[in-house]
């Protein structure tokens, strides 16, 4: 919240919160906007949630929503958005918002790509963690390493998907500017709209 009105706008500006997954870490947030509709992947819903399927104890912390908030399901199928399957987000007429399923992390984690200009961003979540790990070869922190082995709920699904973002980030990258949740370098270099040079600048 504190970030959003940074920006200049005040909290009742959020009316949609458009979520990768609904670990603790990134669902924290969302009571701070009551009224905004939370969009979210359906099996992320059922396993977090609705508890329909089982999720790993301790994994979601339940409070988090329990405002109820006005929920939005996403499956899959939707449209190609260079290689990967989006669904349009917020009805959109123009596909300029999609939730992406990357499971893995989690059985319902998706990334969310927004077009910029004539670019995109992709928000890869926890899909990967550290920046490197988008190069080829891919390099990874022995530490950070275990942390994300603990936190898959499908390991192959997380492998598979993390190699499906490298193809895109060393075919596409001129267009695509992927950054994942949790890394500072990511971070900074998304930060104050400098996303159009880091894509040209980030590669190997
Ligand atoms: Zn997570």
């Amino acid at each position: 919240m504190r970030q959003v009105e940074a920006l200049g706008y005040s909290k009742g500006d959020v009316r949609h919160l458009l979520l990768t997954h609904l670990d603790r870490d990134h669902a924290g947030g969302i009571s701070d906007f009551p009224n905004a509709k939370v969009h979210v992947h359906r099996r992320e819903y059922d396993m977090a949630v609705a508890r329909t399927a089982p999720a790993p104890k301790g994994r979601y912390i339940t409070d988090q929503w329990k405002h109820g908030p006005d929920w939005a399901f996403y499956g899959e199928g939707g449209e190609d958005w260079f290689g990967f399957k989006g669904v349009r987000a917020l009805g959109d007429r123009e596909p300029d918002i999609l939730m992406i399923p990357l499971p893995g992390h989690t059985s319902g984690h998706c990334g969310i790509a927004v077009r910029s200009g004539d670019k995109w961003l992709l928000h890869a979540g926890d899909a990967y963690f550290f920046h490197a790990q988008m190069q080829t070869p891919p390099r990874m922190p022995l530490v950070l390493g275990m942390f994300q082995r603990r936190a898959d709920m499908d390991r192959a699904m997380r492998i598979q998907n993390q190699e499906r973002l490298r193809t895109l980030k060393a075919k596409h990258g001129d267009q695509v500017t992927i950054f994942n949740s949790h890394d500072p370098v990511d971070y900074e270099r998304c930060r104050c709209g400098q996303h159009g040079d880091v894509s040209l600048t980030s590669s190997p």
